[in-house]
């Protein structure tokens, strides 16, 4: 078995792994990312909405099953930069109120160990880094910052008469931040294609482009692609983590380092763990607590359609207006809760892949006739709701998400809010974990060990040369998008590993 030395191993590419590799590059320590996909390719196939939805061209084939054993392919997307090659690209803070205890219809969102304070410089950071477009104050959630890099993307004249609507309502509709390259000198062509595709042009603020390939010019940084990391190896006391096996085109390799940064995504990263058990650490690695797994949540996702017959949507980039007002609760109704956001333009091959049944005309007048909204809401952490392993290596999903009825009651009123702004059919679709696009929650951080897998660090408790740094962290999942919060805590951690000579 050949055995390769680094100082420090990164697995995965994705928002956290790129972070810390950012933060590390430079330093004098070796860095070596373990990839398990290869790059996308840049093909037209990236913005046909039929190869990609339709034909599930860039999903993984891989098979996991869900609680009662029934199998599927997950939509899951292994590739450098990881999901982010996909993302919406919408770039958001959590609110102050999201790293402290809250109850939500009688259920716990608890605590961080970090606060948004202890954030809000990285917060600053990895917005340059992604390069996110936004305009401060006019959010009436938004937590203390400064101004955004890069101005706020106007709006195309569909959003722009939605927003005077909903400001109508004494709403106050603001702009999305958004990591995309847009304006007279950015690379975006205006597609139209763009959340759930793969940019063509390079225009999507991702971890590929915008993090991993500037450091490749570095002598020390290195990327492994198509190098799948099966387990982690203990020493003999089940203390240190001494390396990785990895398997890379038929071969199994052993990576060897001082220090491991687990990024594999939140369930992959809890995947790894529990493939790692040994004798040692009998319910796998970093899980004396038994945490590990568990507590996985994905969002409340709901997806409404304002379609209005005799108008079509032009709009080539709709991902520019957001709405906070109902982000601490309806006036009369305070648990039910979320953010309002646009999603990308719905087409018709979308809606026959979720619903195959209908004629491919009437999808495509849908697609044409709408405006979609999406409704996101806090998914409350359970214990039970968990990734495993079964018979060896088969991986369940056991999912179980919290707060479902406050969400139910919040996506009642968005549509109620949609109807007055002038959309006399609102249809909604309710997004599964079939799809995990906002998994978090199987690694959680904590004070506390005996509840908690890593520290406000992402460093395992129970072992000092481990890091978990990726959505698997969040102990909660706020209501807004993750991806940014992830970058964030993880250009923490990779300061912190780098000023404390950890390495
Ligand atoms: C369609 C879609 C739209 C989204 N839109 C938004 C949005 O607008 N805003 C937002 O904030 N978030 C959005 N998200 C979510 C966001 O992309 C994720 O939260 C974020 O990318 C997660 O980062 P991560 O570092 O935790 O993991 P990932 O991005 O999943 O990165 C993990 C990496 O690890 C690799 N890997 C996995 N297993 C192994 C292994 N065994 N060995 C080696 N490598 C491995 C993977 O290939 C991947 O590259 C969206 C996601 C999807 C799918």
């Amino acid at each position: 078995m050949q055995t390769i030395r680094t100082d420090v191993a990164i697995i995965g590419s994705g928002v956290g792994g790129s972070a810390v590799a950012h933060q590390l590059a430079g330093s004098g320590a070796k860095i070596l990312i373990l990839e398990r996909g290869d790059d996308l390719p840049n093909e037209p196939q990236n913005s046909d909405a039929e190869a990609v939805f339709v034909q599930s061209r860039y999903k993984t084939t891989d098979e996991w099953v869900d609680a009662k054993r029934a199998p599927y392919r997950p939509g899951q997307y292994y590739y450098v930069g990881g999901h982010t090659k996909f993302y919406g690209t919408a770039m958001f803070r959590f609110r102050e109120s999201d790293f402290t205890h809250t109850q939500i219809d009688g259920a716990t969102s608890p605590a961080w160990p970090v606060s948004y304070a202890d954030l809000a410089p990285y917060y600053a950071a990895a917005e340059r880094l992604y390069g996110v477009r936004g305009a401060a104050g006019v959010d009436p959630t938004e937590p203390p910052r400064d101004a955004f890099p890069h101005a706020a993307i106007p709006h195309e004249p569909v959003i722009a008469a939605l927003s005077d609507r909903l400001r109508a309502q004494g709403l106050h509709p603001f702009a999305m931040p958004s990591a995309i390259d847009y304006g007279p000198d950015g690379t975006c062509r205006r597609c139209g294609t763009c959340d759930a595709f793969a940019c063509r042009f390079d225009a999507k603020g991702d971890a590929d482009k915008r993090v991993l390939r500037p450091l490749l010019a570095h002598s020390d940084v290195r990327l492994d692609r198509n190098a799948k990391v099966t387990r982690l190896i203990t020493d003999g006391e089940g203390k240190h983590i001494v390396a990785a096996e990895v398997l890379r085109s038929g071969e199994i390799l052993r990576v060897e380092a001082q220090v491991f940064a687990l990024c594999a995504g939140a369930i992959n990263s809890a995947l790894i763990l529990l493939r790692s058990a040994c004798e040692a650490a009998p319910d796998g690695i970093a899980n004396r607590s038994d945490v590990v797994g568990r507590y996985l949540m994905n969002h409340h996702l709901t997806g409404l359609m304002g379609v209005k017959p005799f108008t079509t949507n032009t709009t080539k980039f709709p991902k520019t207006l957001s709405l906070n007002d109902f982000y601490h609760g309806l006036p009369d109704d305070p648990d039910a809760r979320g953010n309002i956001q646009m999603l990308g333009n719905i087409q018709g091959a979308m809606i026959r892949a979720t619903y195959p049944r209908t004629p491919r005309a009437a999808a495509d007048w849908l697609g044409r006739h709408s405006v979609d909204v999406l409704a996101m809401g806090e998914d409350l952490p359970d214990r039970e709701s968990r990734v495993r392993l079964l018979d060896g290596d088969r991986v369940q999903v056991d999912y179980r998400p919290g707060g479902r009825a406050a969400h139910d009651r919040f996506v009642r009123h968005v549509r109620h809010v949609l109807r007055r702004a002038g959309f006399p059919v609102v249809l909604r679709h309710s997004f599964g974990i079939q799809a995990p696009s906002h998994q978090c929650g199987t690694v959680r951080m904590g004070d506390d060990p005996a509840t908690s897998a890593l520290n406000a660090m992402c460093r395992a408790h129970d072992h000092p040369n481990l890091y978990v740094v990726d959505a698997g962290f969040f102990p909660s999942s706020a209501a807004l998008n993750p991806a940014l919060t992830i970058a964030a805590q993880a250009l923490r951690v990779g300061a912190h590993l780098r000023n404390a000579r950890a390495i």
